[in-house]
C-alpha cells in the first residue's frame, strides 16, 4: 500500500518514505492511498489477543514491506511492562452501564501521547533502514506540553536520531515543564519559546519549509523529521487503541458483535479523534464521534457550521494540551471526506494560511454531520465535572478528560442518544494536580511537585511512578528564545 500527499495525490510514497519524511515537501500530510478494511471476523479473533498482538495485526494492515517479525519486536519494546504500568497497556474502565473510559495514560509520561510516541521511534528506525538513509534524523517538535515529553522519552538515545523540543514558555503546566527540563539522554535538546503553542508550531513548520536550512543541515549529515501528530507514524498507533477498546468490550461481553458505540475524544490538534475516524473507516462499528473542545472551541464551530475560523481570542485553560487554534490533522479528515480532492484541500489550506479561515462545501459538511457531533466545555463546568465524577463514580479524572465527559453529558441531554460510549482519557490527573485539587475544593499555597502527594492524600489514589520520581531529577534545560530565533537554536543544537 502506498501513501499520498493531501495536497498532491500524484506524489506517492512507500510507508517507510512517508514515516521517514514526516511532512510532504509541498506542505501536505501523508495519508494511505486506500484504507484497509477489517476482514469479517477480525474483531472476533482480535478480542482474545493481547494489546501487543492487536497492534501487530492492525499496523501490519498499513505497513507494507514491514515484516511481522519487525513489528513484533517494535511492539514488544514500545508496549512493555517496563514502559507501561499495566499489562493491558490501554485498559478500559467501566463508569456506568453505557459509559466506558479508555485510559491512555499508563505510559512513561502519563499522557496519551505515549501510546504513539513509544512506537514512532521504532517505526522511524525501521523506515530509515528501509530507505537506506545514512543521515541522522533530527526530530523537531512543537509541543503544547505532552507531546514534547512523550517524544523526548521515546527518542532518547535512539540511534541515528536527535530530538529538539520547543514548548510555549507560559503555556504548559509546572509538572509538564519540569518533566521536559529534567529530560535525560545524550541526543536531546529543549527550549522554551516566548509565545503560545501556535507560535511554536508555526515556527517549526517554517523550519521544515526552509530550503536553505535543509541544504545546510544535509551537509552536516542531518535531515529534519517530525514527531508531531502530522507524522503518519504517530497517527497509526492511535488507531490500535480504539479497536482494542472495542475488542475489550466484546471480550467482557459488555457489548455484542456488531453493536455500534460512540467515541468521545478531548481534542486539540485533531490527531486522536482522527484515529477514531480511521478506525470507523476500517469497519469498526461506530455511530458518532464526539469531538470535545475547551474554551478554544474552533473545532466545535467548524464541525457544526462548516466554517473554520482561527480569528478569535486564544484562551489559556486548565486543559493546556487542547489550547490550539490550528488543528493540523483536520486536513486529513477533509481529504477523505472530499473524496481525495487534493486541489480543494490546497485551496482551503491556502485560505487558512492567508485569511485564517475557510468554509467547506455542503457535501463535506453533510458527511461531517453524519459522522461527528461536537461540543465545548468552559473552565467552570470542566472543574465541576472532575468533582462530580469523583463524587458520583469514585473516579478521578484529569482536566482534559473532564472536558470530554462534560461534552458527552451535554450531547446526551440534547440528543437522547444512549449509545454505549467510549470516552478517551488522555492524561493522568496527577499531571494537572493544581487544577484537579482546585476542582475538588482543596485549597493550598503549594505549587509544583508537593501537589502530587497532596492529591494522593486527598483522593487515596497513588502517584504514578514516573511523576513521583521527578523530585530526584536535576534540571538540565532552562533557556528560552524569541519565536524569530528558533532557527538559531536548531543551528546551535546541530553544530
Ligand atoms: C495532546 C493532548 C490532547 C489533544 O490531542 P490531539 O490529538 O491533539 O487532538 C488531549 N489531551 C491531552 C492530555 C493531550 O496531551
Amino acid at each position: 500500500m502506498y501513501y499520498v500527499s493531501t495536497r498532491n495525490k500524484m506524489l506517492s510514497f512507500t510507508p517507510a518514505e512517508a514515516i521517514a519524511q514526516g511532512l510532504s515537501r509541498e506542505g501536505g500530510l501523508f495519508v494511505p492511498q486506500v484504507f484497509p478494511r477489517l476482514p469479517q471476523n477480525a474483531l472476533n479473533s482480535l478480542k482474545n489477543m493481547s494489546y501487543q498482538q492487536r497492534a501487530i495485526y492492525i499496523m501490519g494492515m498499513y505497513l507494507e514491506h514491514f515484516t511481522s517479525f519487525e513489528l513484533a519486536r517494535a511492539t514488544a519494546s514500545a508496549y512493555s511492562t517496563e514502559k507501561f504500568d499495566t499489562k493491558a497497556v490501554a485498559p478500559v474502565h467501566k463508569v456506568d452501564d453505557n459509559t466506558y473510559c479508555l485510559e491512555l495514560w499508563h505510559g512513561p509520561t502519563c499522557a496519551f501521547k505515549d501510546m504513539a510516541l513509544q512506537m514512532l521511534p521504532h517505526l522511524l528506525s525501521l523506515s530509515l533502514k528501509k530507505t537506506a538513509e545514512k543521515k541522522t534524523a533530527c526530530i523537531l517538535v512543537a509541543t503544547s506540553g505532552d507531546t514534547g515529553k512523550g517524544a523526548l522519552e521515546g527518542f532518547k538515545d535512539v540511534e541515528q536520531t536527535k530530538i529538539l523540543v520547543f514548548y510555549p514558555r507560559d503555556g504548559v503546566s509546572d509538572i509538564q515543564k519540569l518533566q521536559m527540563q529534567t529530560q535525560e539522554g545524550e541526543n536531546v535538546g529543549v527550549s522554551a519559546v516566548i509565545g503560545n503553542f501556535d507560535d511554536a508550531q508555526t515556527g517549526v513548520k517554517k523550519l521544515f519549509s526552509d530550503e536553505a536550512l535543509r541544504a545546510e543541515l544535509a551537509e552536516r549529515g542531518y535531515f529534519l523529521s517530525s514527531a508531531n501528530s502530522i507524522n503518519w507514524g504517530r497517527v497509526l498507533p492511535q488507531i490500535i487503541y480504539y479497536i482494542s477498546a472495542y475488542c475489550d468490550l466484546l471480550r467482557d461481553m459488555e457489548i455484542v458483535e456488531g453493536q455500534k458505540v460512540n467515541i468521545c475524544v478531548p481534542t486539540g490538534n485533531f490527531g486522536n479523534i482522527l484515529a477514531a475516524f480511521y478506525a470507523k473507516n476500517m469497519g469498526l462499528p461506530v455511530n458518532k464521534l464526539i469531538c470535545a473542545s475547551n474554551s478554544n472551541n474552533v473545532l466545535t464551530d467548524f464541525l457544526q457550521t462548516g466554517t473554520y475560523d482561527r480569528n478569535r481570542p486564544f484562551y489559556t485553560t486548565v486543559s493546556p494540551s487542547m489550547d490550539i487554534l490550528i488543528s493540523s490533522n483536520l486536513e486529513r479528515l477533509l481529504y477523505t471526506l472530499s473524496e481525495e480532492n487534493d486541489k480543494l484541500i490546497e485551496t482551503y489550506m491556502g485560505q487558512l494560511n492567508n485569511e485564517g479561515r475557510y468554509t467547506v462545501n455542503d457535501t463535506i459538511l453533510k458527511k461531517i454531520h453524519r459522522d461527528f457531533a461536537a461540543g465545548c466545555a468552559d473552565e467552570d463546568s470542566t472543574k465541576a465535572t472532575i468533582a462530580s465524577m469523583k463524587q458520583e463514580h469514585d473516579y478521578l479524572i484529569d482536566t482534559h478528560t473532564a472536558v470530554a465527559f462534560k461534552v458527552l453529558d451535554d450531547y446526551r441531554k440534547e440528543t437522547e442518544d444512549d449509545t454505549v460510549t467510549i470516552v478517551a482519557s488522555t492524561a493522568s490527573p496527577f499531571k494537572f494536580s493544581d487544577a484537579v485539587l482546585s476542582a475538588l475544593d482543596v485549597e493550598t499555597e503549594e505549587t509544583g511537585l508537593p501537589l502530587l502527594d497532596l492529591l494522593a492524600e486527598t483522593t487515596g489514589v497513588e502517584v504514578p511512578a514516573p511523576l513521583a520520581s521527578l523530585k530526584d531529577k536535576s534540571v538540565r534545560f532552562t533557556s528560552d528564545c524569541e519565536k524569530e530565533a528558533m532557527k538559531d537554536v536548531v543551528n546551535e543544537f546541530l553544530k
